[in-house]
């Protein structure tokens, strides 16, 4: 297959077709028409083989978990995902790998009604990079800079699955078979919490997704937002499989290891009511774990009460 096959086969007939795309896949550019009184919001991911995913890993979580990331992004920014663009370099042309690879992507695209409009392909190490577009209404998008002291600090879905997933493929850790299912599903098919973010808009002060672990991303919005907070260890969201295994891994894999992809975010107490009634758009469950403080830094409270203290640092790729 050459060049223009590939993209023909495995990515133009693409089972979402969008009215506001213009000119899709098959131009020099994409043509798309925004709707009125909307702001555009764009995000981009790579993802590398050896680094964010081994090579031999299932190719249709690895089209799921390209996407997924980009999502999560604009889910935690209150958009509708709309567009996306796929950059792919292939170091030869495997069609087994090409159609899992697509199945896992489109997949998730058309449960989220989300259209490819283009991309490029070249020869080069396995590397997939996506940019995804979404549509917020003016002046409603979620940011990081809006916590106040006083707010409450929300997480939905369950923590620290796919570290715990990580930590069993690593040898560090024994699970049953059947929990072996559970948590690698959370690693490699991350589901973006697209209905959770737009269902914020107008609720939220500020919002984050929660890939590099609550630790590091509450502390992206505690900067922004020029405040502090405290959180309670005995509120996080775990999992049956993670409450089974605390005694064994502590908290830390839910604070530090990242990739679980749910969303944090605060509600300041006037805003509580109208959180509530939006309660049917978190199916996966939403709980309070702390509070904005303005007092600078994120403390910890464990479950019984002291003070907790991790050296767990979120996921950083240039630290030494
Ligand atoms: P050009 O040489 O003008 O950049 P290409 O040959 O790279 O054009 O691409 C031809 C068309 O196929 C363009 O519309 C481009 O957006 C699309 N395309 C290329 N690669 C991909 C891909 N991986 N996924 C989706 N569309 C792609
Ligand atoms: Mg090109």
């Amino acid at each position: 297959v050459n060049e223009f096959e590939l993209i023909r086969t495995y990515f133009q007939s693409h089972p979402v077709a969008r009215d506001d795309v213009v000119v899709g896949i098959g131009d020099d550019a994409a043509v798309v028409t925004p709707p009125p009184d909307t702001h555009t919001v764009i995000t981009t991911d790579v993802l590398v083989a050896g680094v964010h995913f081994l090579s031999d890993a299932d190719p249709v979580s690895i089209g799921h978990k390209s996407l997924a990331v980009n999502l999560s992004d604009l889910a935690a920014m209150g958009a509708e995902p709309t567009w996306f663009t796929l950059d792919l370099t292939l170091p030869d042309v495997n069609t087994d790998w090409l159609q899992e690879f697509s199945q896992g992507l489109f997949g998730l695209a058309r449960l989220h009604n989300v259209q490819l409009i283009g991309g490029d392909v070249s020869r080069g190490p396995l590397a997939i990079a996506i940019t995804a577009y979404g549509l917020v209404p003016t002046g409603q998008m979620l940011l990081r800079s809006g916590a106040q002291v006083g707010d409450a600090i929300y997480v939905t879905g369950e923590l620290g699955d796919a570290g715990l997933a990580l930590k069993h493929q690593l040898s560090l850790l024994q699970l049953s078979d059947e929990d072996i299912i559970v948590v690698s599903d959370r690693f490699s098919r991350p589901m973006p919490r697209l209905q959770e973010g737009m269902a914020l808009r107008g609720i939220a002060t500020s919002a984050i997704d929660i890939s590099d672990g609550l630790v590091a991303d509450l502390g992206h919005i505690l900067e922004a937002s020029g405040v502090g907070a405290q959180i309670y260890l005995g509120r996080l969201p775990l999992s049956a499989v993670y409450r089974a295994h605390l005694d064994e891994v502590g908290w830390d894999l839910a604070l530090a290891n990242g990739e679980d992809y749910e969303l944090c975010f605060t509600v300041s107490e006037q805003n509580r009511a109208a959180l509530d009634s939006a309660k049917a758009n978190f199916p996966n469950g939403l709980v309070m774990i702390g509070r904005i403080e303005s007092e600078a830094g994120l403390r910890m409270e464990d479950a019984s009460g002291k003070p907790y203290r991790t050296k767990a640092k979120g996921h950083d790729h240039f630290a030494d």
